[in-house]
């Protein structure tokens, strides 16, 4: 008989763990509760708007290495655009102030030591401060790590930390901050490039995953929530989606891939974040100026990333719980005057729409990162994928991907994980 493998959640995690083990010998099953796929990472057609807009704005970066995988797999990597160097505009609403930070491509980063390609008033020790959180201990606060104040702190590296971690960076976990540093900066400006999927989340990661997934006969199943798992010993043995149960045969595997609180009320005993952090996004259907950038980092004000589109002006603001009570039309109003003032447009507030994503992100504190599970469970046949999973990342596209192939390889090559993980166990 077929030995079968039911991922549970269509979100980049699972899907990414199907891209995997489709091409294999085993018979594939993704149960999605929603009507679509794509969890926090989708399009949608928005009527307010009369367009297709993203949930909330991605920005990923060159060097996310497990997203590039990922798009390549699935042919639409060039989807994603940005410039053809690390270049980020920057403008601080307080001052007036508009630079660019331009890291250069190599590792040696001579950037710091140009005034034209760092940040202004700034000093080039402040530059050096990050590595701090290189040489710190597990569950230390990035603010017990490293000085988080002055120019350069306020300018570069708390909108850095804030969009990555979606958590005020004091109180964000040093060793996430670490991980960003070491896969991005101290790898040169060539894995710093700003990239954006140019026509929506939808069409670069989730339609042509769907598309790849049912040409290799993987069986999708929307509007599928599992309810409850039953467990025997240390197995999995059926799986009960609300008038339908599955039961299990001694081969079957389930990769779990939903959200933290909808994995810790199906499987006993597992320890998950419980505290999140919200998004605000705002969208303005609007044109772009010209040669405003794809992406405007904003300092002092309400807003953080301004990203252009040629229909329409979007923002981001993370961390953003503060904002969620705000009644929306106030919250739009405010933002519009931040987005007028960055574009200097002087229109009053176009057609908008405000998203609030409540559970955006886990909070990526350290009390939260001590509860994130590895991939393997206490189950013989489980494992876990989402970007809540202890990826050493904080909660990313990067990392929800990572995940998911991490979670296809125990269960391609669970023997040789094992042995990974007890070597990587006694070398720490
Ligand atoms: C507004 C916003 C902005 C963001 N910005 C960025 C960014 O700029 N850059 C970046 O890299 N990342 C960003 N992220 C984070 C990124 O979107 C997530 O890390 C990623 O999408 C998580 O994928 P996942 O598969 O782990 O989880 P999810 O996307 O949450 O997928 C879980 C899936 O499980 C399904 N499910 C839940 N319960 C059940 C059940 N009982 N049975 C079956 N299915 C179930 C859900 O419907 C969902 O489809 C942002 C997130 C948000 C919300």
């Amino acid at each position: 008989m077929t030995a079968k493998v039911h991922i549970i959640g269509a979100g980049l995690a699972g899907l990414a763990a199907a891209l995997r083990l489709a091409p294999g010998s085993r018979q594939i099953f993704i149960h999605e509760a929603a009507s679509q796929a794509g969890g926090r990472c989708r399009s949608y057609f928005d009527s307010t708007l009369g367009m297709v807009i993203d949930n909330g704005n991605h920005l990923l970066l060159s060097g996310n290495r497990a997203a590039h995988a990922f798009l390549r797999e699935v042919g639409t990597e060039a989807q994603l655009v940005g410039p053809k160097t690390a270049e980020f505009a920057f403008v601080d609403l307080a001052t007036g102030a508009r630079w660019r930070l331009r890291p250069n491509e190599g590792p040696i980063p001579w950037w710091i030591l140009l005034p034209s390609r760092r940040v202004p008033d700034t000093k080039i020790g402040e530059y050096l401060r990050p590595l701090a959180l290189l040489f710190a201990r597990k569950s230390t606060r990035i603010e017990d790590a490293m000085e988080c104040s002055g120019p350069l702190y306020e300018r570069l590296w708390q909108p850095f930390f804030l969009a990555a971690l979606n958590t005020e960076p004091k109180q964000g976990e040093a060793s996430l901050a670490a991980a960003l540093l070491r896969e991005t900066l101290m790898k040169g400006g060539r894995a710093c490039h700003p990239l954006v999927a140019a026509e929506g989340l939808s069409a670069a990661f989730i339609e042509p995953a769907l598309r790849r997934l049912a040409a290799q006969n993987a069986v999708l199943k929307f509007g599928h929530r599992l309810n409850s798992i039953a467990f025997a010993q240390n197995r999995a043995i059926s799986l009960d989606f609300g008038g339908e149960t599955v039961v299990l045969d001694a081969d079957d595997q389930i990769i779990l891939a939903v959200p933290p609180t909808v994995a810790a009320a199906l499987v006993p005993g597992l320890s998950a974040p419980q505290t999140f952090r919200a998004i605000v996004n705002a969208h303005f259907k609007i044109a772009s100026p010209v040669n405003l950038p794809a992406v405007t980092g904003v300092t002092n004000g309400l807003i953080e990333w301004l990203f252009s589109f040629p229909d329409r002006l979007s923002i981001t603001i993370s961390g953003a719980d503060r904002l969620l009570d705000i009644p929306r039309e106030e919250l739009a109003e405010k933002i519009w005057r931040d987005v007028a003032q960055v574009t200097q447009i002087a229109e009053p507030l176009p057609a908008w729409q405000i998203i609030k994503e409540k559970r955006a992100t886990f909070a990526a504190t350290p009390e939260e990162e001590c509860r994130r599970p590895a991939t393997r469970t206490a189950f013989s046949n489980l494992v876990l994928a989402g970007d809540w999973t202890a990826t050493g990342l904080p909660a990313t596209i990067e990392g929800a991907v990572r995940s998911g192939f991490r979670a296809a390889a125990e269960i391609l090559q669970p023997h040789r994980n094992a042995e990974d993980a007890g070597a990587s166990r006694q070398r720490s």
